[in-house]
């Protein structure tokens, strides 16, 4: 299966719904960060023309865009409202492989706009109700004018290569021997390369070059952006700063059975060490 890093050609993203209400369109529907899908093993989304049709009252609405030929809209239900009948509430890191990627990455973008729509009714400044802009996905203050727009927050990955070794490291937070590349949040003020060469020493006390970007991945839980680098040693030894991290070791590429037990396939995690993998056993 292809990973969801690529928006399909056919989605058109838009804020603004037509103005004649479409007959069916595609509901993402959020109770929290559940979604609203058939129960296993079809699982569907709900393709009808609001969800009031299967007997719920949203509390918020928002338009996404056009996927194909559908209309598609998020809502946010109620928190401790039960799904009708034949239907279930599903997180969606487990709906990954279960939608079709183009609708799971979507469902991503719809959590996201979902839980900004609703953390932000009031403005944060002087605390006004706020109103939607209909020219772009943001709030305005009609107050004091404070514009809010979906909050991302994005946070840099590094994989370390030493001729053929890579550097995996696991933070405490990981399911039992698992390794994978660092990662950081981006500081206010910082370029990825510098946060990269930044979490890097903090957490391994290890000094790189050569940056090279790879690829990107949306990750809505809850509101990251990924960008994932490759990167190579320069100096120094590897010291774990015991915290984030509580271990960090070389691994030989060749030996693949001394290799760790990796991230799932729907991080770009995963896809940055096979790549560099490949890379490095074809060399
Ligand atoms: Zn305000």
């Amino acid at each position: 299966m292809s990973m969801p890093f690529q928006w399909p050609a056919d989605y058109a993203p838009a804020i603004q719904p037509p103005i004649e209400p479409p007959e069916r369109s595609l509901w993402f529907v959020f109770r929290g960060s559940e979604l609203l899908v058939t129960a296993a093993p079809a699982v569907e989304l709900p393709h009808c023309n609001h969800p009031k049709s299967l007997g719920m009252m949203p509390q918020r609405i928002q338009y996404l865009g056009v996927l194909g030929e559908q209309h598609c809209f998020s809502a946010e239900a109620a928190a401790g409202v039960a799904a009708p009948k034949g239907w279930v509430w599903q997180g969606l890191r487990a709906l990954f492989g279960a939608l079709d990627d183009a609708q799971f990455a979507l469902a991503g973008r719809a959590l996201q706009i979902v839980d900004w729509d609703r953390a932000h009714q009031y403005c944060g400044a002087c605390g006004a109700a706020t109103v939607a802009r209909k020219s772009e996905r943001s709030r305005e203050c009609p107050g004091c004018g404070l514009a809010v727009y979906p909050r991302l927050a994005p946070a840099v990955m590094g994989l370390v290569r030493r001729e053929r070794e890579l550097l995996l490291a696991r933070s405490p937070r990981f399911p039992e021997g698992m390794y994978s590349a660092l990662a950081g949040f981006v500081e206010p003020g910082e370029t990825l390369e510098q946060c990269l060469e930044r979490e890097v020493y903090e957490e391994v006390g290890i000094r790189v070059c050569r940056v090279r970007y790879f690829a990107s991945q949306p990750w809505p839980f809850p509101h990251s952006l990924m960008i994932a680098f490759f990167a190579d040693y320069c100096s120094g030894e590897i010291r774990v700063d015991g915290t984030e991290i509580e271990d960090a070791r070389w691994f030989d590429v060749r030996n693949f059975e001394n290799l760790p037990r990796l991230p799932a396939r729907i991080s770009i995690a995963r896809r940055l060490i096979d790549a560099a993998k490949g890379e490095m056993l074809a060399s």
